[in-house]
């Protein structure tokens, strides 16, 4: 069976996902997933953020295929006001 819940919890450099799964024989086993800032990247608390989403949709299933009508994305974008003149995000 698959597993419809899931705990998030914020760390100091980025989160850490739990969740409990079940053995072949059916007994719960506590599972843990980490996302973590890379600082390398031009803004690593929303590259952490956004890891942790796309996480998210994975966990529920819900990432959709290139098919699909619609699907929900995860992206890292400019604010409107914001005018760039060249960044690793746009790259992207
Ligand atoms: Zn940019």
């Amino acid at each position: 069976m698959t597993p419809w819940e899931l705990k998030i919890r914020k760390a100091e450099n980025g989160y850490t996902l739990s969740w409990l799964d079940e053995t072949d024989d059916g007994l719960p086993i506590p599972r843990q997933a980490v996302v973590q800032e890379d600082e390398q990247h031009e803004n690593p608390e929303a590259q952490a953020a956004a890891d942790m989403l796309w996480q998210v949709l994975e966990f529920f299933n819900i990432l959709g295929s290139k098919h699909d009508k619609h699907r929900v994305r995860v992206k890292i974008e400019h604010g409107h006001g914001y005018e760039c003149t060249g960044c690793e995000v746009c790259k992207e």
